[in-house]
C-alpha cells in the first residue's frame, strides 16, 4: 500500500510519559511498520529542570530522572531488536524552561551522548515570576489572558520565550529541531486570534536559519478539540517555507495508535 511519502515520525512519546498512554514501543513500532516508515524517534519529555510550578502538576508533565534511564535502557534493546527493519532514535523532547538554562544544559550533559535526535519545546511562559503551562485547558489558558490583559500579550510572551529558547546557550547537546511552534493555538476555537506581528515570527525563523535548525511540523494539533489547525500554521508556516527551514514530520503521539496520524494530509504540499 503506497499510503505516505512521509517515511519518518520525529516525535513520539511512549510508555515512560505520564500523561500518555502505557501501549508498549513494540506497538509504536508494529504501527510504524505497517504505515511504511523507515525511521522514527521516540522524544519522551526530558526530566524537568526543578519546582518551577506546583509539584504534583509538574510530576504529569515529564518522567522523573530515575524513570528516564530505565526509558534509555529499554530503548537501546528494543532499537537493537529492531535493527533489521527500521531506524529507530533515542530522544527527548526538551522543554524550555526561562531562567533555567543551567539546569537545563547540565541535564542535556548528562545524556547527550545517548540521545540521538531530540527536539526543543515551548509549554511553559514566564509572566513576572510565576510560570504558566500554555496547553492544559481552555479554561487555563483563560486564566493567562485575564493575567496578561489579552489574549495578544499571551500570543507576544509564546513567541518571545519561543526565541530566547532559540537563541539560549543549552550547550553542546542542544536539539536542533523547534518543536510545535505555533502551540498557543492549542485553543484557537476558543479564543480566535489572528496573530500578525510578523517582525517577531520573522526574527524567530531568521534565527532557526543562522543556526541550521529545523521545524517539526506536528500534527497533533490536528486532533486537538480546540486547535483543528497542524503546527505551525499561518504566517510562521509561511515565513519556515520562504526561509527554507527543513521541516520533519511528527505526530506527537502519546498512544500507538497516532503514530504517523495525518501525514498523508499534507505530504504532497510539504513534501
Ligand atoms: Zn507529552
Ligand atoms: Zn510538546
Amino acid at each position: 500500500m503506497d499510503n505516505c511519502r512521509i517515511l519518518r515520525d520525529g516525535h513520539i512519546h511512549s510508555p515512560y510519559c505520564p500523561h500518555g498512554t502505557k501501549d508498549p514501543f513494540e506497538l509504536y513500532i508494529e504501527n510504524s511498520l505497517k504505515l511504511g516508515l523507515k525511521e522514527i524517534t521516540f522524544t519522551e519529555h526530558m526530566p524537568l529542570p526543578g519546582n518551577f510550578m506546583e509539584p504534583e502538576f509538574l510530576k504529569e508533565c515529564a518522567p522523573s530522572q530515575d524513570v528516564i534511564e530505565n526509558y534509555i535502557k529499554e530503548l537501546e534493546s528494543i532499537k537493537d531488536k529492531y535493527k533489521f527493519d527500521i531506524k529507530i532514535n533515542i530522544g527527548f523532547e526538551v522543554d524550555f524552561i526561562e531562567g533555567y538554562e543551567a539546569i537545563i544544559k547540565d541535564t542535556l550533559n548528562r545524556y547527550g551522548d545517548k540521545i540521538e535526535d531530540s527536539i526543543l519545546s515551548v509549554h511553559f511562559i514566564k509572566v513576572e515570576d510565576e510560570y504558566y503551562c500554555v496547553d492544559v485547558s481552555p479554561d487555563e489558558f483563560g486564566k493567562i489572558v485575564k493575567k496578561l490583559g489579552s489574549v495578544e500579550k499571551v500570543y507576544d510572551s509564546y513567541y518571545e520565550t519561543l526565541l530566547k529558547a532559540i537563541k539560549a546557550d543549552l550547550g553542546l547537546y542542544k536539539p536542533k529541531r523547534i518543536g510545535h511552534p505555533t502551540l498557543i493555538r492549542i485553543f484557537n476555537t476558543e479564543y480566535p486570534f489572528e496573530y500578525k506581528n510578523r517582525r517577531l515570527l520573522e526574527a524567530i525563523v531568521k534565527e532557526m536559519k543562522i543556526n541550521n535548525y529545523e521545524v517539526d511540523f506536528n500534527t497533533a494539533g490536528i486532533r486537538k478539540p480546540y486547535c483543528k489547525e497542524p503546527y505551525p500554521s499561518g504566517i510562521l508556516a509561511e515565513l519556515v517555507e520562504a526561509y527554507g527551514i527543513n521541516i520533519v514530520f511528527g505526530s506527537d503521539a502519546h498512544t500507538a495508535l497516532d503514530v504517523g496520524r495525518d501525514f498523508i494530509k499534507y505530504a504532497g504540499e510539504l513534501e
